[in-house]
């Protein structure tokens, strides 16, 4: 029998949540991320789960070639455009959308022979101040990409910083929106704003913010880019990290276990010990008392986690022993809670997800 660790990915929960993205914002058309082998849940999974999407964005050129490989036949946008010139042949061959960020990518194009017409993405800096062109510098680069022959259609954007937390004290999103609509006053061409954050918000920010077309991830995997409940938002977890109790000890008073000794009983009690470590993606730094579900009741971490194994207090679910299911984050348990409590996002905790594990497809049983 293989390991009993299987991560189970739920296509069915992925529609669900596009739909709620869609419901969010009506008016716009939906790029959803699939990143970073879409949030580590597979980008072929990721095409399929989002198939109703009308669009594909990601950051690596290697892997929007493999989507068209793929089958994927509508727009695929690449959220840090070109790496350098050689990449421009991909746009045009493979119909590729580009952001362009920079004046050296606008020179690349400049420069380049387009043999047929491309899409590109403006990227506008409003306070991120990590990717884009200052609101001022908007119009200048704008027009330099529209003296280009070959680029057809220019989609304006930019990126919030603080799109989880919307009246935040350093950059609310609506002093994001002001500059974009300051730099991009007067441009023709459709509008991309909102993240998952975004979107989650469109509702109490629709008076000022209106995208032709939106860019969630996260959502789309269930999690919240603050951490806060998904299920408030009715999204459903797309990915359940499963295992099984291979091992228990029973500890007396003054007992320690694992390395370090991290975790010592102060009474008698049972440990089981879960086949999922830190080589699996599982955080290292989850401190005793991470939550974790075992035969669905939710009990805690105990301990350091180590490579392989990881222990759990087993004292108040008397009927578990070897065999036992063990749900790590996804059905029944939200990954943000897990990440919450190992100081960490949902993001990294499914991105993280190691090559060794397992993974499945199967329908996420939601009983609410
Ligand atoms: C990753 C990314 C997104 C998606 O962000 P989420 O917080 O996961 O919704 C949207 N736009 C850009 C430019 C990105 O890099």
């Amino acid at each position: 029998m293989p390991r009993p660790l299987i991560a189970t990915i739920h296509l069915d929960s992925m529609q669900h949540n596009l739909m709620r993205a869609r419901d969010c914002a009506p008016h716009a058309k939906v790029w959803a991320v699939v990143k970073a082998n879409a949030y580590g849940h597979g980008l072929e999974r990721g095409m399929r789960g989002f198939a109703d999407a009308d669009g594909l964005a990601l950051i690596e050129t290697e892997n929007a070639v493999r989507l068209r490989d793929l089958g994927w036949t509508r727009p695929i946008l690449l959220l840090e455009g070109i790496f350098d010139a050689s990449d421009v042949d991909l746009l045009v061959r493979h119909q590729l959308n580009s952001t362009v960020h920079t004046v050296e990518q606008i020179v690349i194009l400049e420069q380049a022979t387009l043999s047929g017409p491309i899409d590109v993405h403006l990227k506008m800096n409003t306070g991120m101040n990590r990717l884009g062109f200052r609101p001022e510098a908007f119009a200048a680069a704008h027009a330099r990409l529209r003296a280009i022959a070959q680029v057809r259609e220019i989609t304006l954007m930019t990126h919030f910083a603080n799109a989880d937390e919307l009246e935040h004290p350093r950059l609310t999103v609506l002093e994001q929106v002001r500059r974009f609509c300051l730099g991009a006053d007067g441009l023709p061409g459709q509008r991309s704003l909102s993240n998952s954050g975004g979107v989650l918000h469109q509702a109490s920010l629709s008076a000022e913010l209106s995208n032709d077309w939106v860019r969630p991830g996260i959502m789309l995997y269930g999690g919240t880019p603050g951490g806060r409940s998904a299920a408030a938002f009715d999204l459903h977890p797309t990915m359940t990290l499963a295992s099984e109790i291979i091992g228990v000890q029973d500890l007396v008073a003054g007992d320690s276990v694992g390395y370090g000794s991290g975790f010592q009983a102060e009474w008698p009690m049972t440990v089981g010990m879960v086949a999922c470590g830190y080589a699996d993606g599982y955080p290292r730094h989850a401190p005793h008392g991470t939550p974790v579900l075992v035969d669905g009741v939710l009990t805690k971490l105990v301990g350091r986690v180590s490579m392989d194994m990881m222990a759990v207090d087993l004292t108040h679910v008397p009927h578990a022993g070897v065999g036992s299911k063990v749900v790590l984050w996804g059905a029944g348990l939200p990954i943000d809670t897990v990440a919450n409590a190992a100081g960490t996002i949902g993001y990294e905790l499914m991105c993280a997800l190691a090559p060794r594990v397992r993974v499945v497809e199967g329908n996420l049983d939601f009983n609410g």
